[in-house]
């Protein structure tokens, strides 16, 4: 799960770090009280969508020369001018795809004098099992091509959770940062101020980008991503109170209320399989008959009518799938039972697009008569290649 900016800053300086003083906003006006509540002269508006490159960002609304989603503004009347023109407005940014996002809130924050600006993120190291820090002295752009082009340029520290962080970790942190003196202290107790944030609040990845070194000598979180544990989220309530559905897929979110692992992506052919494993092959034979899958879909083990059908009405709600393949291996579940329910499931939603169904498994040949017997165009596959091969070659036909 992740959350916005201001609520991850939030999270930062409850545990000591320190990060520019600044208020969200849902309005103009509520904006305008932000920025009267901070010392100024210089005041930073921030889009908060749940993604990254809003300061070099365009609004589909704004013509190309207006600025992104993040403003810099001299004075009161430049935070309510800034303010009028995100609201309600939708930022195209490198994260968020064509479609852009619409700004709903913001963040009016202190404007910071900055001398440098640095990169540090942590994240879990699935390869070492180990937490990883990543700093580097190129803040403020895009960490993948930095990595790509002056890939000397970024240090990856590893923390063993079983030891800790030890202070050799936050020396590590703070050479690879190029410090001296006391900007050179101050990261070392950031270093590890952040790694207990990120242990005990779950995190997934914590990015802060950039991280700036002030005019005063001072460090200073200035921007941050923050993603959770979703699996960890009943242990910290606050931060689940932080989730925002509206960032998030809407078929995502609809999915996740019952109990469908959904994800969206880019293809034509929507998938509906039981199992993570025989849904990632799925994925892969489409893919290698030419086609590319609409979505992710695994309706778990204990798949009912009803779980069937809203898988059926989520899969169709996106446009772009222009055909279906159910791949479902009956082992608990019975495939007479499956096939009835998918049969029902068509027959509520109109099934408008082309159908394969493979059925393996127990009861197996009930199951396909059932199919056959139904009077719906639904056609019948042997195994995983014959189906893959059929919904793409019907999908083909149908256009
Ligand atoms: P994003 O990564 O989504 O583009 P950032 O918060 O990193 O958003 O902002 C982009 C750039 O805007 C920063 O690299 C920094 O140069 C500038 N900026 C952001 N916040 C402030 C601030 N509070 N004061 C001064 N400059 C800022
Ligand atoms: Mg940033």
């Amino acid at each position: 799960m992740n959350i916005h900016e201001y609520q991850a800053k939030e999270l930062l300086a409850e545990h000591g770090i320190a990060v520019p003083k600044g208020h969200a906003a849902l309005t103009v006006e509520e904006a305008v009280e932000a920025a009267k509540q901070l010392p100024g002269p210089l005041y930073v508006v921030k889009a908060q969508i749940h993604a990254g490159g809003r300061g070099k960002g365009k609004f589909k609304e704004l013509d190309a020369n207006a600025k992104g989603g993040v403003r810099l503004a001299q004075s009161i009347d430049e935070v309510e001018e800034a303010a009028r023109e995100m609201l309600g407005n939708t930022l195209v940014t490198v994260q968020t795809g064509d479609e852009g996002k619409q700004v709903n809130r913001l963040y009016v924050t202190d404007g910071v004098d900055i001398a440098h600006e640095y990169y540090l993120s942590l994240l879990v190291d699935r390869a070492s099992g180990k937490v990883a820090m990543i700093a580097s002295t190129e803040g403020g752009m895009d960490i993948e091509d930095v990595a790509h082009n002056t890939p000397e340029k970024i240090t990856t520290i590893t923390i063993d959770p079983a030891q800790g962080f030890m202070p050799h970790h936050g020396r590590a942190v703070a050479f690879a940062l190029k410090l001296t003196g006391d900007t050179n202290k101050q990261a070392q107790k950031l270093a590890k101020q952040l790694y207990e944030a990120f242990l005990q609040l779950d995190m997934e990845m914590l990015e802060i980008n950039p991280l700036v070194e002030d005019k005063e000598s001072n460090l200073l979180v200035l921007d941050t991503k923050m993603s959770f544990d979703g699996n960890a989220l009943y242990r910290h309530k606050n931060v689940e109170e932080m989730r925002d559905e509206t960032e998030e897929d809407p078929a995502e979110v609809e999915a996740s209320e019952y109990d469908l692992a959904y994800i969206k992506l880019d293809g034509n052919i929507g998938c509906m399989v039981n199992g993570a494993g025989l849904a990632m092959a799925t994925m892969d034979i489409i893919k290698l008959n030419g086609a590319f899958p609409a979505n992710f879909l695994d309706v778990g083990g204990g798949a009912t009518t009803e779980k069937v059908t809203a898988a059926f009405k989520i899969i169709l709600k996106d446009p772009a799938v222009e055909g279906i393949l159910v791949n479902i291996f009956g082992g608990i579940m019975k495939c007479d039972v499956i096939a009835n329910g998918i049969v029902q499931a068509a027959k509520d939603v109109n099934l408008s697009v082309p159908l394969v169904v493979r059925l393996e498994g127990t009861n197996v040949q009930a199951g396909k008569e059932i199919l056959e017997n139904s009077g719906l165009p639904i056609v019948s596959a042997d195994d995983l290649g014959d189906a893959a091969k059929k919904i793409v070659a019907e999908v083909k036909k149908a256009a």
